[in-house]
């Protein structure tokens, strides 16, 4: 049996004989499915056709698939006592990869942000023999449930080596970031708070592709969430998302210029 990969946004399924009849995240209106209709590939295909690029991306190891593969996204390697905490993940995982990861000190855990990047998780988790920390409010949305899979609830998870998980909701519910305590700090923040071309503000939306937004009170509560932590940069979601300084001040302004504009003086 194989486990099917919904093209759209490379989320991979339980093991079956033929693919789903749909892919439940892109039938939310917050993803999308494609013009042409529902597509799958495998993740035996996928490997077939793709690669992983694993290089710096603004001091931490990024892992990204070429060419880009579904929403595109690339997963980042935060150091994380002896091994590595992986943060939001890819569809891909090919001997190639692991051995690159391994050679880097393994991983210890993954951490996820929210269902568009839950991808092949269970495939890292298995490879690694490590566990998948995932926010209780979005636990509809794993489409391939395993024992490495651990519900979190609230608004802060704790896991050590100065790493903690907060919930920011917003795009999902159960929306997270990753804090990492380390010289000024570091926020990772997949797309619950969106690293923009100007880098001088962030975006908060409901659907990026479908530019739903959100309400005001959940952009202030994203903020208000981050505002207890220090951080200099922010880690968005793709390949040179980052914003290298004075990102907790981006959060602000970008918070206060949210409402503005909702009150039609942008
Ligand atoms: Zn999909
Ligand atoms: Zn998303």
């Amino acid at each position: 049996m194989e486990t099917p990969i919904c093209i759209a946004c490379g989320t991979q399924f339980t093991p079956s004989d033929a693919p789903p009849s749909a892919c439940p995240i892109c039938d939310d209106p917050r993803q999308y499915v494609p013009p042409d209709g529902q597509r799958w590939t495998t993740f035996t295909e996928l490997a077939g056709s793709h690669a992983n690029e694993i290089r710096d991306d603004g001091g931490l190891v990024g892992i990204g698939t070429s060419p880009s593969f579904a929403i595109g996204q690339r997963a980042l390697l935060v150091p994380y006592g002896d091994a590595n905490l992986l943060w939001d993940c890819v569809s891909l995982l090919d001997e190639s990869t692991a051995a690159a990861v391994e050679a880097r000190g393994g991983l210890a855990g993954i951490a996820i942000s929210h269902p568009h990047y839950y991808s092949s998780m269970v495939e890292w988790a298995q490879r690694f023999d490590c566990p998948i920390h995932l926010h209780a409010a979005d636990a509809e949305w794993v489409m391939r449930p395993d024992p490495a899979v651990r519900h979190w609830d609230g608004e802060l998870l704790d896991l050590g080596h100065g790493i903690t998980l907060i919930r920011g909701g917003g795009h999902f519910p159960g929306g997270a970031m990753l804090h990492q305590a380390d010289g000024a700090g570091r926020l990772l923040t997949g797309d619950i708070i969106q690293v923009i071309p100007d880098r001088t503000h962030v975006g908060f939306m409901w659907s990026y592709p479908n530019l739903v937004p959100l309400p005001d009170a959940d952009v202030q509560r994203i903020a208000a969430a981050v505002e207890p932590f220090a951080f200099a940069s922010i880690h968005g979601a793709w390949w040179g998302r980052v914003i290298p300084g004075d990102a907790k001040d981006v959060v602000r302004r970008s918070a206060a210029r949210y409402t503005r504009a909702l009150r039609g003086a942008p």
